[in-house]
């Protein structure tokens, strides 16, 4: 990265804290308050740098204001709370599309050579590996406010981002059957993928939601969501999966989220 980037984002962590950004994270985003006092002040240097950096645009007449920004900024920014170098903080990230609600979106699938089916698709957010997250702001609002049940739509598209941006999951598709060299995420992401697709199978109930059985992008981002918040859950039942979120996010939730 650039030195003068770099140099930005350092001089952005410094930057005081608006008295209502304050507010608003202390509404909407409840999570921060379990957080340990340096990483509240570490969050609030990185919504800085996200709202500097990121373009947000309002769609379907959604007008973009503070509350957008800061909201969905400081959970992008709550993923990232274990980096060290600010050199690798969504580089390929570019914008933020937020739509009040959910919205509808055109789809074709391919069925044979011959046959496209077209139909429409409700969804809550998405992210492209283009550099944009689409998010439904009421979802997102919905998401923050209990931090507790494991469903959280912007650590979910975030986690897509950051998978596009690290090749999370790239490297677990590619690795999980090469056995000549042991790397330890690829098998241990690979073998929780796939005792959640045999749980599903045979109707199981799992702390793991049945969503992560879509494919292994979306285990990935499903992971994230239950690691930010249930994070003693997850620990208690699966371990590994925990210990290589940890090593992945550079952080421990299970110290400092506690159901309350
Ligand atoms: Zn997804």
């Amino acid at each position: 990265m650039f030195g003068f980037k770099k140099w930005r984002r350092k001089r952005l962590m410094k930057k005081p804290f608006p008295d209502q950004w304050d507010a608003l994270l202390n509404r909407n985003v409840p999570y921060i308050q379990h957080l340990p006092s340096n990483l509240q002040a570490k969050l609030k240097g990185l919504v800085h740098v996200f709202i500097d950096e990121k373009k947000f645009e309002g769609c379907a007449g959604l007008e973009i204001t503070d509350e957008i920004r800061v909201t969905i900024a400081a959970q992008a920014s709550i993923l990232m709370l274990g980096i060290d170098d600010l050199s690798s903080f969504y580089n390929d990230l570019r914008s933020v599309l937020v739509y009040p609600k959910p919205y509808v979106v055109k789809i074709k699938s391919r069925h044979n050579s011959f046959f496209v089916q077209e139909g429409f698709q409700r969804r809550r957010g998405e992210a492209w590996s283009r550099g944009h997250v689409v998010l439904a702001w009421n979802e997102v609002k919905k998401g923050a406010s209990d931090i507790h049940d494991g469903q959280n739509l912007a650590f979910h598209e975030f986690a897509h981002q950051l998978d596009y941006e690290y090749g999370a999951t790239d490297q677990v598709e590619n690795n999980y059957n090469n056995e000549s060299h042991f790397l330890s995420w690829a098998r241990v992401v690979g073998s929780e993928y796939q005792k959640l697709l045999q749980a599903i199978k045979r109707d199981q109930k799992t702390l793991i939601d049945d969503y992560g059985g879509t494919n292994l992008a979306e285990f990935f981002a499903v992971i994230t969501e239950c690691f930010f918040e249930k994070p003693r859950e997850l620990k208690e039942k699966h371990p590994d999966l925990y210990q290589q979120l940890q090593n992945f996010y550079q952080q421990d939730p299970a110290s400092y989220i506690t159901v309350s």
